[in-house]
């Protein structure tokens, strides 16, 4: 089931002469990757008393949220009450508080689609890493892996300072590629069984609207942003392929937007990506210029920032020691290592223009666990994975995928780091997981009635 990378397997080769690498550093975690499960497991880690690095590509940490502008946290809820709770949700909480009082007044006490403001979060983070005392290594790239027989020796990582070498105990791959199981020759899959992916979407940001006048609109007439797409669609004036955008609003003048797909983008490749940067921001070019023709209160709108780079839905997913399946997810199955819980429907985008959306709720108050053997890539003994890379099947990573989630994940990969540097154990299947669970719980994890009854009332390690 290994991945090979086809394309580059058949292209003319050049040698790379064998050579000595400086160790950058030598410590208990290397986080890769500082998106929402990168943020989770670092911030976990160090709070658990082990020496973190974390090394992210950007010179700031968000994963697509900052990098790729997606406007809003998806439902940290079950429609009930919060199942993401723990980290995810302190810093949903401490980003509201940095927020103007407007916002602070329409969001009080929400948990679900809150709008990101993408500075205010990439300045929260910062600061959070630095008290926690994190490592934090931006710019940064981790291109390969040294590995033997299962076991990741040192991660190679590319800067402005040259190529580097860093040694950990424990590697938690939070790229959202997997990048690092990738490199140690993990087991992989992509996509679906013909190799179809969720398209990519430029996100942007909006400066200059009027939200009275959009809604006051919406309200006099019925026709909402939907039906004004609809109907752009029907002119030949808007060019997109489905009839729906979401709209995250900051404040009166400012919104957030998600909106529009580009089509056969595979954000493991970089020609893709290439290709879905120039694509995606000709395409937010023609929706804004629509928008501002077609729909009341965004005549003047400004174009603040699209992303760094197209936001990517879907690539590559680890083979773990368990495969959560779409039986699970319709089951609300608990297992006896859950180290999260996932409550977000199925929300598969159309892999191309012609085909239809997948999304599939559970009811009110219903989850599912996330197992711990879910993180661990078959094969590797000192690797966790946490995020969009974990161990599913495809209709589940169209659920498990979202932020939140990849927070608790995070949370999870992180604390399960620090107990095994803690013990001196560097196999990922030494751990008990009950000392896991019961560490998350006493830091405001939530695992499920269950779990969290009979693990409240025991003292953490
Ligand atoms: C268009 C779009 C809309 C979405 N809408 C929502 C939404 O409304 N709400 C929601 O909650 N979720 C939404 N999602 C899903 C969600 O944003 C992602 O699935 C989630 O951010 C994944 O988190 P992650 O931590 O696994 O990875 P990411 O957020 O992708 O972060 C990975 C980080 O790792 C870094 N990195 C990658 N490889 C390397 C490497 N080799 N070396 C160093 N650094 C590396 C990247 O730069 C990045 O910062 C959306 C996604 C997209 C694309």
């Amino acid at each position: 089931m290994k991945m090979k990378n086809e394309a580059l397997d058949a292209k003319p080769m050049v040698r790379q002469p064998a050579q000595d690498i400086p160790l950058y550093a030598s410590i208990d975690v290397l986080v890769a990757g500082g998106g929402p499960a990168g943020i989770g497991a670092a911030l976990a880690a160090a709070r658990c008393g082990a020496s973190v690095l974390l090394v992210e590509q950007r010179g700031y940490l968000g994963g697509m949220a900052t990098v790729s502008q997606v406007p809003a946290f998806c439902p940290y809820t079950d429609q009930m009450k919060p199942i993401i709770r723990g980290i995810g949700l302190e810093i949903l909480e401490d980003m509201k508080r940095s927020m103007a009082d407007e916002f602070q007044r329409d969001w009080q006490g929400r948990y679900d689609w809150v709008p990101i403001d993408a500075e205010v979060l990439k300045r929260l983070l910062d600061e959070k890493m630095a008290k926690a005392g994190v490592n934090v290594l931006y710019h940064t790239f981790l291109g390969n892996v040294l590995h033997e027989q299962g076991h990741v020796e040192a991660a190679i990582i590319h800067n402005k300072s040259g190529t580097q070498a860093v040694k950990a105990a424990i590697y938690v791959d939070a790229t959202s590629d997997a990048d690092i199981v990738w490199h140690a020759g993990g087991p992989l899959v992509k996509g679906g069984d013909e190799g179809e992916l969720q398209p990519g979407t430029m996100c942007f940001v909006l400066h200059n609207l009027s939200r009275s006048t959009f809604l006051a609109h919406a309200d006099q007439t019925g026709s909402d942003l939907r039906h004004s797409i609809r109907e752009g669609i029907a002119a030949g004036e808007l060019k997109v392929a489905r009839e729906w955008a979401g709209i995250s609003w900051l404040n009166e003048h400012t919104a957030g937007f998600n909106f529009g797909h580009v089509f056969g983008i595979d954000g493991s490749n970089a020609d893709d990506l290439s290709r879905g940067a120039t694509e995606g921001r000709v395409l937010v070019h023609h929706i804004v210029q629509w928008l501002r023709r077609s729909v009341p209160g965004f005549a003047n709108a400004y174009l603040g920032t699209t992303g760094e780079q197209i936001g990517i839905r879907e690539t590559r997913r680890i083979v773990g020691d368990y495969v959560i399946t779409a039986d699970d997810f319709l089951g609300c199955r608990s297992f006896p290592d859950d180290i999260a819980r996932n409550a977000y429907f199925i929300d598969i985008h159309m892999a191309k223009p012609t085909s239809g959306m997948t999304m599939v709720h559970l009811p009110p108050g219903q989850s599912h666990g996330i197992p711990y053997r879910a993180l661990l890539p078959v094969g590797l003994d000192n690797v966790i994975v946490a995020g969009r890379a974990i161990s599913t099947d495809r209709a589940t990573q169209g659920s498990t995928r979202v932020m939140p989630n990849c927070f608790a994940m995070g949370e999870a990969a992180g604390t399960a780091a620090a107990l095994l540097t803690k013990q001196k154990r560097s196999s990922t299947r030494s751990l008990d997981v009950e000392t896991l669970q019961r560490q998350l719980v006493h830091k405001g994890a939530w695992l499920g009635e269950e779990i969290n009854e009979r693990l409240r009332t025991q003292r953490s390690i």
